[in-house]
C-alpha cells in the first residue's frame, strides 16, 4: 500500500475486508464494543492495548476514513472530528495553553479568523496575524518566547492566495515550532503539504473530500516529523496527570501528537466524527481524484472566460497566467482547485444583481460541491470581520466567490453570460 499512487489510495486505502466481510466499508452504528474480560477493557483505558471501546474516542468506520486520509497526506496518523472548526481548534489546543501565543497568516477562512482572534483570546491564547507577503525578518520578529506554532492555509479561502511553503517552512524550522496547514481547498490530490515540510495538516472534510454537500466534518493529520523534545512542548514530553503520569513522546514516539489529540482532547471535549458522516465522506474520497481534475479544469476555463468579459473588472484564479500567484501555484499545486473570485465593473449592487440572475449556479454558504455555487463573502462568510480585517483576508466589497462544480463547462459559462447581460 505504501507504494500506491494517490488515485489508488483514494479508492482502496483504509478498509481491507477479510474473507466473507462486506466489500463496501460498513457503517458501525454502535456506541460501544463488547469484550470478554474487564481486564481487556482496563488495558484499553490504560492505552496498553489498542481497540475500540467507545465511539466518542474511536469507531471502525471513522478509523477507516482516518487511515485513508493519513495515507493520502503521507502522515503517520489522523483524527476525524465533527467539523473543520473542531479540527482547527483541537490542532491548536493540543499544543497551546492559556498564556501561549501563536502566529497565523491573515489570509484565512472567516470562521478560523474569528476563532483565533476572539475565542482563542478568551481562552488566554494570543495570536499575531502576519500577511503572506510580509518580509521574512518582519515575520520572525513576531515570534515570542511563548510562540508555539505557525498556522496557514495552503490555498486561502476566499482569496486563493497560494502558500509560499519554502518561505514559511524555513521560518518555522529556524524558530523551532510546528507548522499547521489547512489543506481544505487543494486536497491531497492537488497538494501534499507534508512533502514541503509541513508538520500537521488539517481539513474541513465538509468541502471537496465529501464533495457532495452531505456531511460536516474535519480531520487532523500528523506527519510524525516534528521533534517535540525541544523544551517548548511540556504537554507532550512531561507527565500528563489526567493519564496517571503518561509522557506522550515516550509512550508513542512519532505518533505522540495525534494520540494525545484523541485520548486527551476527544476524550474530554468529545467532538469526534459520526460513523454516518465518515461513511458518506469516504464515498466522496473514492472519486476525489476525478472530481478535483474536473473542478480545476472547469474553474480555469470559467476564469479565462470572465477575464475577457467586458463587464468584469478583475478575476483571481491562481492558474491564470497573469495572476500574482501563478509561479507559486505552478510550484506547489497540480491543479488550481474549483474556487475563483471576481468583481464586476460598476456598483457593488451589480455584484448582487449578477448573483441573483444566475440560474444553474445557486447562492449557497458552501464551497467545494459538485454543483456550482456562488457567495458574497463580505456579507456572508466573512461578515463578522471588520473592514480592515476583511481587507487583510483579501476580501473587497465587490468580490463574488464562485465554487465551480463538475457540470459541463459550456453550461456553466452560458449561465454567467446570461447573468452578466443583466447589468
Ligand atoms: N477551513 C476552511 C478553509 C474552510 O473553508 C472552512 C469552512 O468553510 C473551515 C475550515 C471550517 O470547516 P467546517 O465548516 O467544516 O467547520
Amino acid at each position: 500500500m505504501k507504494d500506491w499512487q494517490p488515485e489508488t489510495l483514494a479508492v482502496q486505502a483504509g478498509y481491507n475486508p477479510a474473507n466473507g466481510e462486506p466489500r463496501v466499508l460498513p457503517i458501525t452504528q454502535s456506541t460501544t464494543y463488547k469484550y470478554q474480560t474487564a481486564e481487556e477493557i482496563a488495558d484499553l483505558f490504560d492505552l496498553k492495548a489498542s481497540g475500540h471501546m467507545y465511539s466518542r474516542i474511536s469507531n471502525p468506520t471513522v478509523a477507516a476514513f482516518e487511515d485513508k486520509i493519513a495515507a493520502l497526506e503521507g502522515g503517520v496518523g489522523a483524527l476525524a472530528l465533527s467539523s473543520g472548526q473542531a479540527a482547527s481548534t483541537i490542532s491548536i489546543l493540543n499544543i497551546c495553553e492559556a498564556g501561549d501565543h501563536f502566529i497565523a497568516l491573515s489570509t484565512l477562512y472567516g470562521g478560523t479568523f474569528n476563532l483565533f482572534k476572539h475565542t482563542m483570546q478568551k481562552m488566554g491564547i494570543e495570536v499575531t496575524f502576519v500577511g503572506p507577503e510580509a518580509p521574512t525578518e518582519e515575520i520572525k520578529a513576531a515570534f515570542k518566547e511563548n510562540t508555539k506554532l505557525l498556522f496557514g492555509e495552503s490555498l486561502s479561502n476566499p482569496g486563493t492566495q497560494v502558500l509560499d511553503f519554502e518561505k514559511f517552512v524555513t521560518i518555522k524550522n529556524e524558530m523551532g515550532v510546528p507548522f499547521i496547514v489547512d489543506n481544505t481547498f487543494p486536497t491531497p490530490m492537488l497538494c501534499q503539504p507534508i512533502k514541503y515540510g509541513v508538520d500537521i495538516v488539517i481539513h474541513s472534510t465538509t468541502k471537496y473530500m465529501d464533495g457532495h454537500a452531505t456531511s460536516v466534518g474535519g480531520v487532523i493529520v500528523d506527519s510524525g516529523n516534528f521533534d517535540w523534545n525541544n523544551g517548548k512542548f511540556p504537554m507532550l514530553t512531561e507527565p500528563d496527570e489526567s493519564y496517571h503520569g503518561l509522557r506522550y513522546t515516550e509512550a508513542f514516539g512519532n505518533m505522540a501528537y495525534i494520540v494525545k489529540a484523541r485520548v486527551q482532547w476527544i476524550r474530554d471535549i468529545g467532538c469526534y466524527q459520526s460513523p454516518q458522516n465518515a461513511f458518506l465522506s469516504n464515498l466522496g474520497l473514492e472519486t476525489l481524484h476525478l472530481r478535483m481534475e474536473r473542478h480545476s479544469s472547469n474553474a480555469l476555463a470559467l476564469a479565462e472566460y470572465l477575464q475577457n468579459h467586458e463587464k468584469v473588472q478583475w478575476v483571481e484564479y491562481p492558474l491564470l497566467k497573469n495572476n500574482k500567484n501563478y509561479q507559486l501555484a505552478h510550484k506547489y499545486l497540480s491543479g488550481g482547485s474549483g474556487v475563483l473570485t471576481f468583481g464586476v465593473k460598476g456598483k457593488n449592487e451589480d455584484a448582487e444583481k449578477v448573483m441573483n440572475a444566475l440560474k444553474l449556479a445557486s447562492i449557497v454558504v458552501h464551497v467545494a460541491d459538485v454543483r456550482t455555487g456562488v457567495l458574497h463573502p463580505a456579507s456572508m462568510t466573512h461578515r463578522q470581520l471588520n473592514e480592515e480585517d476583511q481587507k487583510k483576508a483579501g476580501i473587497s466589497p465587490d468580490l463574488i466567490r464562485v465554487s465551480v462544480g463538475i457540470e459541463n463547462i459550456t453550461d456553466i459559462i452560458a449561465d454567467f453570460e446570461q447573468a452578466l447581460a443583466t447589468i
